[in-house]
C-alpha cells in the first residue's frame, strides 16, 4: 500500500473508530477527543485512544468496540491498540465540553432548560412512591424519551435496588467520576443517581441504615446531584422525593422552583391529608402540582372478587382538595407482580407489561409525555423561603 493509501486508510480507520460510542457518556469517541495517533501500515492499523480515567469501568468494552471498528475497515487485517489515559488538562477540556461550556457547578436544569423536571412526592412513606417513580421512569424511556432519575429520598433510597443497579457486594453500582463530574449508571435507558451510590455497605449510615444527615448537607447533596452529574440532554428528569415536607422538599423547591410535582397517595383517606400537605408545600415554592397518582388501589382477584385493601377514593379526594386544575392522573392497583419485580430489581413495566399496575403506569407515562410543558397554570411563589 502506498503512503497516500496509508493516509486514506488511516482516515477511514479514524472515522470508523471515532464513531464508536462511549457507553457511559453515550457520545462518539471523536466528539469526546478520545482519539490519539492512528496509523495504517499495510494491513496493520495502529490505533491510539485515551480513556477518561485510569481504571475506567468501560475500558474493556471500548477497547473491544474500537478494535472491531478498525478491523471492519476494508484492507485492515490486524489492529494494534494503544490505550492511554487523558491528561488532567485534557480531562478538564472534556468535562467543560460535557457541561456544554457552562461554568463549573452551574445548574443545567434552570427555568430556561428544555428538560421537564418532575418531583414525585408523597405525604408518608410506604405508599409505593419509589416503585411508581422507577417504573414511570422506565416507561418514559421506553417511549423514546431521554430520562434521568435522581433518588432524593435520602432516608429511604431504594431506586438503585428497584432498577437492578446492584453491585456484586450487594451495594449500589457506583457512578464513574471524571474529576468532579459524575456519570450516572444507566438502567433500562434511565440515567440514575442516588445517595445510596455514595455510601459503602457496612457504613453506619450505609445502604442498610438511615442517613442521619442534617439540612445543609442534604441541600449540598441535592445541589451536587443537579450540578455535578452528567445527564446530558434530558427530556425528563424525575426526582424521587423523601415523603413529607422536610429539608429536601424545601431544598428542591429552592433549587427547582419551576419543577412539576406529582403527588402519590394510597386510596386510604387517612393518607390523603398528609399527601395534600406535601402538594401544598411544593406549591408554596412555586412548583406546579400536575396531578395525583393513587397507588395500591383495588385489585380484581382471578375469581372476580375486588380486593380494596386500602379502601377507595383517596386519590380523587387529594386531587379535589389540591384544586380544579389538579387531575387524578392514574389509579394503580395492588399487584403482586409489581411488588415481586420490585424486590427482584426488574421494573414490572418491562417484565409484566400486561399486568394492570404496569398498564396504569404506562398510561401515566403516556399522559405525562403528551402534556405540554410550560408556565401556564403555574402558581407564583406565595412567600420567599
Ligand atoms: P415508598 O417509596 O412510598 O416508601 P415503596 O415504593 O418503597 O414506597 O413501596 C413500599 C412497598 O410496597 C414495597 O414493598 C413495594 O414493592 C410495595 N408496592 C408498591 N406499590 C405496590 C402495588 N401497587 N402493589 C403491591 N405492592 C406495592
Amino acid at each position: 500500500m502506498s503512503d497516500i493509501d496509508g493516509v486514506g486508510a488511516a482516515d477511514a480507520v479514524r472515522r470508523a473508530v471515532g464513531a464508536v460510542s462511549d457507553p457511559e457518556l453515550r457520545r462518539p469517541l471523536a466528539e469526546l477527543d478520545m482519539l490519539r495517533d492512528i496509523r495504517v501500515d499495510g494491513a496493520i492499523a495502529t490505533v491510539g485512544i485515551a480513556l477518561t480515567i485510569v481504571g475506567c469501568p468501560a475500558a474493556d468494552r471500548i477497547s473491544r468496540e474500537v478494535t472491531a471498528a478498525a478491523a471492519s475497515v476494508p484492507g485492515i487485517d490486524e489492529v494494534v491498540l494503544n490505550v492511554g489515559v487523558m491528561s488532567p488538562d485534557e480531562r478538564r477540556g472534556l468535562t467543560e465540553k460535557l457541561r456544554g461550556g457552562r461554568a463549573t457547578r452551574e445548574m443545567p436544569f434552570g427555568p430556561d432548560s428544555l428538560t421537564r423536571v418532575i418531583a414525585v412526592t408523597s405525604g408518608k412513606g410506604g405508599v409505593g412512591k419509589s416503585t411508581v417513580t422507577a417504573n414511570l421512569a422506565v416507561a418514559l424511556a421506553e417511549r423514546g424519551l431521554a430520562v434521568g432519575l435522581i433518588d432524593a429520598d435520602v432516608h429511604g433510597f431504594s431506586i438503585p435496588a428497584l432498577l437492578g443497579l446492584t453491585a456484586p457486594d450487594g451495594g449500589a453500582v457506583q457512578p464513574t467520576r471524571i474529576d468532579e463530574l459524575m456519570l450516572p449508571p444507566v438502567a433500562h435507558g434511565v440515567k440514575t443517581i442516588s445517595i445510596g451510590m455514595f455510601l459503602r455497605r457496612g457504613d453506619a449510615d450505609g445502604p442498610l441504615g438511615a442517613v442521619a444527615w442534617r439540612g445543609p448537607m442534604l441541600h449540598r447533596t441535592v445541589q451536587q446531584f443537579l450540578t455535578d452529574v452528567y445527564f446530558g440532554d434530558l427530556d425528563v428528569l424525575l426526582l424521587d422525593m423523601p415523603p413529607g415536607t422536610g429539608d429536601v422538599a424545601i431544598s428542591v423547591g429552592q433549587l427547582l422552583p419551576h419543577a412539576d410535582v406529582l403527588v402519590v397517595t394510597t386510596p386510604q383517606t387517612a393518607a390523603s391529608d398528609v399527601a395534600v400537605r406535601s402538594g401544598l408545600v411544593a406549591r408554596q415554592t412555586g412548583q406546579r402540582v400536575i396531578g395525583v397518582v393513587e397507588n395500591m388501589a383495588a385489585m380484581t382477584l382471578p375469581d372476580g372478587t375486588v380486593l380494596d385493601l386500602f379502601g377507595s377514593g383517596g386519590g380523587a379526594a387529594v386531587a379535589r382538595v389540591l384544586g380544579d386544575d389538579v387531575p387524578l392522573l392514574a389509579s394503580i392497583p395492588l399487584s403482586p407482580d409489581l411488588r415481586r419485580d420490585a424486590d427482584a430489581g426488574i421494573p414490572a413495566v418491562l417484565s409484566h407489561p400486561d399486568d394492570p399496575a404496569s398498564a396504569a403506569i404506562r398510561s401515566l407515562a403516556a399522559s405525562i409525555a403528551a402534556a405540554p410543558r410550560g408556565l401556564s397554570g403555574r402558581s407564583l411563589p406565595m412567600r420567599p423561603l
